[in-house]
């Protein structure tokens, strides 16, 4: 098993829902450890950047415009094969697809506003990673 590091999102929905400990307890249940955190606000300048692969979908403005809606967590999860065992945490994009007990089952409400982001590759972790936190502001133990 490789030891990662993957870039979670708890969206504006979630943060208004009040969940955001509840959240942490997912990912601390599943091995994970929180590495780095921060709450924020994101400019559209901001969120533009972070979901450019994105910016021909015809859903851009409307995701731009929500994850501007309202403050989110930021944080680094790190453990053993963190990309993939998060994404597996976070269930399907759409909701309506996710298995019972992810985090999108229980907390999103449609694919528009479905609660997490979670990064797909460790080449994606570590890029969304750098765009929120530099090195100082991670405080692994095997800094
Ligand atoms: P994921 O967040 O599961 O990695 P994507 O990277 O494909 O999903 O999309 C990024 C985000 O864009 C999704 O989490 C969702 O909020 C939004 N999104 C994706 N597909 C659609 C869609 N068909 N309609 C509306 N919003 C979408
Ligand atoms: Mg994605």
């Amino acid at each position: 098993m490789a030891l990662e590091r993957t870039l979670s999102i708890i969206k504006p929905d979630a943060v208004g829902k009040n969940v955001i400990g509840a959240i942490y307890n997912r990912f601390e249940t599943a091995g994970f450890r929180i590495v780095a955190a921060k709450m924020m606000h994101l400019s559209t300048k901001q969120a533009e950047g972070f979901y450019a692969e994105h910016k021909e979908r015809p859903f851009f403005r409307a995701l731009v415009d929500f994850m501007t809606s309202g403050p989110i967590m930021v944080q680094v999860l790190e453990g053993d094969n963190a990309v993939k065992r998060h994404r597996d945490i976070m269930g399907a994009t759409n909701p309506a697809d996710a298995l019972a007990g992810t985090l999108r089952a229980d907390y999103a409400v449609s694919i528009d506003e479905n609660a997490v982001h979670g990064s797909d590759a460790v080449e994606s972790a570590a890029r969304e990673i750098a765009y929120f936190f530099s090195d100082e502001e991670i405080c692994a133990r095997t800094r």
